[in-house]
This record gives structure tokens, sequence and C-alpha cells, in this order.
């Protein structure tokens, strides 16, 4: 890997401003999804490194909550500048590990960084409250006070993003926290932590450590010094954890699955429609939580809509991320790649009817051709289970309220997507939809400024805005007597 500053690239796990290996010195090899290569060798922790990262951070938390809002502000905002400032080669340990083309991976970085800015800043109007008294000699007074020492677990599709969604408010916040990156993408979160500790971050307020996801996890939702638990994932690991963290009463974050309808009504502009779709479905490979999983298109639109839409996804271009004008990457792994097989088949047995892609594509490795569906029904998989894979199932709608109950008749309710131009229609689909996040006449929503999150089994909390920082907050009441 070609780096203008090498030193971005850590083996190691920074706990307690320290950068150390397994107790037994155990590790656990990396490698680069677009061609199997080894990138490296990481350290393999378990529970005991796991209780010293907390309980560094506890010990760290006293000094770190009692300086002011703007001295925490002023080590964010450098970590912002170094993460801006080495973006280049924060794209590059991306691209390496993840897979996704580097104008993704660019992207990401400064998307990554402007979580820290927008908290840097948000951090310092945590402001209380003055109620007005039943009492005459009492009154009444709120404060909100950093919940405490927090702990997160990420994943491998937005291997920076993820960290930074929840360390900025955190840190903002007042309060240390731990994180658990996914095992297969642990070096954009090691560079992070260097930077976080050129800037400043006092020791043991930002640790990160790799290993056994199950032993690390127990151990984060059973200690009582965690306070609160924030994880972005797949719904089947989020009831585990919330389950681990009940006998602790823990305040939980969850940023669970998806399975993001994407409606095109017959009054859309159908090449808005078609950009939109792309920019959502084979973003990432389609490996976004907020990808567009169904593509519903009513009747009087559908082969024009699919025609249109087949000729742009014929253009996508599959390879190395490293490489100039690579649009789609690699699928992370073998089993990513075995569930988009899946789906295709199930649908083509099932009537589905192929309209570009099918397979593996000739790179071999976790590379797939992009693929299309027309005739989808209800009774296949794609239609309830998140594909997480370049593949565009086509349903066809003739009603209104038809689309909104089978975009709804899911367990999911993170994003969903719709073009019309009928603004009575906008209005009463965008109320009805059971999502937390609706993009009308656009595929792109993420943004450091407003609320993501969802409903149903997609989770709780929401990170970014200023609603973003309430996660990493406790309230308190103190009714001011003897006046
Ligand atoms: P994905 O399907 O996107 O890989 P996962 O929910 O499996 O989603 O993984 C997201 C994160 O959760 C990763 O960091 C992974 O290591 C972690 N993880 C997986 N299983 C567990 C578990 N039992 N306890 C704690 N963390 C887990």
């Amino acid at each position: 890997m070609k780096l203008n500053d090498p030193s971005l690239l850590r083996h190691q796990c920074f706990i307690d401003g320290a950068w150390c290996d397994a107790d037994g010195g155990a590790t656990v090899e990396v490698r680069n999804p677009a061609t199997g290569q080894p990138l490296g060798q990481v350290p393999h922790m378990g529970a005991a490194e796991t209780r010293r990262a907390i309980d560094a951070a506890n010990a760290a938390w006293p000094a770190w909550r009692k300086k002011s809002a703007k001295e925490r502000a002023a080590i964010l905002r450098k970590w912002n500048d170094l993460i801006l400032q080495n973006a280049e080669d924060l794209a590059v340990i991306m691209t390496s590990e993840q897979g996704k083309p580097l104008a993704e991976s660019r992207g990401e970085i400064t998307y990554a960084a402007s979580f820290i800015e927008w908290f840097a800043e948000e951090g310092k109007r945590v402001a209380g409250d003055t109620l007005p008294s039943p009492w005459p000699d009492r009154r009444v007074v709120v404060t909100r006070e950093p919940v405490g020492v927090c702990a997160a677990i990420t994943p491998w599709n937005f291997p920076a993003a993820m960290i930074t969604r929840k360390v900025g408010p955190a840190l903002a916040a007042g309060c240390p926290i731990v994180v658990k990156p996914a095992e297969l993408t642990p070096y954009s979160a090691f560079a992070l932590a260097v930077l976080a500790e050129r800037a400043g971050v006092p020791r043991g307020v930002f640790s990160v450590l790799t290993g056994d996801a199950q032993a690390i996890g127990a151990e984060m939702c059973a200690n009582p010094t965690v306070r609160k638990l924030s994880f972005t994932g797949s719904t089947a690991v989020g009831r585990i954890l919330m389950q681990q963290c009940a006998p602790t009463i823990k305040k939980l974050s969850l940023e669970l699955g998806g399975n993001a309808p994407f409606i095109v009504f017959d009054d859309a502009d159908l090449d808005a429609a078609v950009d939109g779709a792309i920019a959502s479905k084979y973003r990432n490979s389609g490996q976004t939580c907020v990808c567009a999983n169904r593509l519903y298109v009513q009747d009087g639109v559908y082969d024009a809509f699919a025609e249109k839409f087949v000729a742009a996804v014929r253009k996508l271009q599959v390879g190395n991320g490293l490489e100039a004008n690579i649009t789609q990457g690699p699928l992370i792994e073998e089993k990513a790649v075995k569930k988009v097989e899946e789906h295709i088949a199930d649908a083509l047995a099932h009537g589905g009817r192929l309209l570009t892609g099918g397979k593996r594509h000739m790179l071999g490795h976790g590379f797939f051709e992009p693929t299309v569906i027309a005739d989808v029904s209800t009774s296949m998989r794609v239609a309830s289970e998140e594909t997480f894979g370049p593949l565009a199932p086509l349903f066809r709608f003739k009603t209104d309220e038809e689309v909104v109950q089978l975009a709804n008749a899911t367990e999911f309710g993170l994003a969903a997507y719709f073009y019309s131009r009928d603004i009575g229609r906008v209005w009463r689909v965008a109320e009805a939809l059971e999502t937390g996040m609706v993009g009308v006449n656009t595929g792109l929503i993420s943004t450091e400024v407003a609320p993501f999150g969802g409903v149903k089994q997609s989770g709780l909390g929401r990170e970014g805005s200023s609603y973003g920082i309430e996660d990493y907050l406790v309230m308190k009441y103190i009714c001011m007597g003897g006046l």
C-alpha cells in the first residue's frame, strides 16, 4: 500500500494511549477483498483487554468531562483537520481493506470528518433549562450531563464514518469511548486513532481494539462501568446486544438493518429517478443499510423505467477500486457473494426475468455483475430480506395504497425513497411510509446535519444532527430549595 505517511498504517490496537498487542500475542489476518492478498495481521483481543480499555476510559473520564466544551471542541477541531489533511492516505487504506472505489472512500473520509467538526460545535450548545416552579421558595433546574463511559461496535461497510458518528458526539459531550471496529476493516479505525492521538485526545478517552467480536461485545455489554452502548450492524446482532445490555440497563443506540423501498410513480421525472436509483442501489456495490433493496415501479412507466435503468446499470464499471473510473468494487467476502447469488436464483426460479448481470464477474474474488431482475413478486426472498449487494429487483404496482402497503410490509424501517412531482401525493406517501428517513426525488440522504436512524426493527436513537448528541447525554433535575 503506497501512503504519503506510512505511519498511518498501524498493526496494533490503541488502549489507554498505548499501541499494544493481544495479551497472548494472538493475531488475525486482514485481506484486500479486491485481490485476496493479505494486508497484515492485527491483534485478536478478548474480554481482558476490553476491561482494560474500559477501566482506562473510566479513569480518563473525570478530567475529560471537566474540560470546557470549548476546550474539547478545539481538540476535536484539530482531529477533523488532520483527517482532512490525510484524506488521500485514509482513502487508500479504506479502499484496500473494504474494496469501495477510491472516489467513494474519499467521500466517506470527508463525511467521517464532518461528524467530528459538527459535534465539536454542537458540544458547545448543550444547554439546560429553568422550568416554571410550582413552589414560591424553590426553583426547578434541568442540566444535561455526559452519560459516562461509552462503548461502540461498528461495521465494515463504512469503516471510518460509522466510528466518527459515534466518537464525535461522545467526545464532544464529555464521554470517553471504547470502539471495536469490524474485524474485516480495522486499519481505517487504527488510522483514525493515530490522528486522534496527534490531535491531543488524552489517553484513555478513545481506545480502539480488535479481536473476538463475541467476547469483546459481551464484556462491553456486561461491564457496569459502561453506561452506554452504540452499535451499527445487523438486526440479528442488535437483538443479542440488547439482551446482553438488559442486566445493566444500559442506554442503547442501535442502527440496524434496512430493506429500503424505492418507489417510482407514474408522474416521476424518469431520468432523475434512474439517477437516484443507481446512486441508492449501487453505492458501495449495494452494501449500505440505506441502499434501495426493493424497487417499485408504477404500471404505466414500468417498461420505460426498466429500459433506462438497465442502460444506466450497464455503464457501471466493475473493478479494483484503486483503479481509475471504477464505480463498483468487490463485495466484502464470499458469504456476501453467496447471498446475492441465492437471491437471484430464488427470484428467477419464481418467475423473475433477468434484464442484465446475474452472475459473478469474470474478475473473480468478490466481484459481481450489477444485476437487474424484472417481474419480481412478494413471494421472492428479495421482497423481505436485505440483499446487501448489487441486485435491483423491479416490482410492478398499480395504486398508491397498494405500494405504501407493500413498502411497509417489512419488519425494517430505516430509509425509503420515492419519485413523484405531485405535491399531494408527495405529502401523503412521505407521511404513510413507516421509516425513520424518506428521500423524496433523491437517492442520497446522508449528511451530518440530519438525524440518521430507523423505526421498527431498524433500531433506536438518532445519529448526526443536533439530536445526535442527546444519545450521549443524561438529564438531571435539580430542585433548588431554601431560597
Ligand atoms: P454485518 O452483517 O454487516 O457484518 P454484523 O452485525 O455481523 O453485521 O457486524 C457488525 C459488527 O458487529 C462487527 O463489528 C462485528 O464484529 C460485530 N459483531 C458480530 N457479532 C457480534 C456479537 N455476537 N457481539 C458483539 N459484536 C458482534
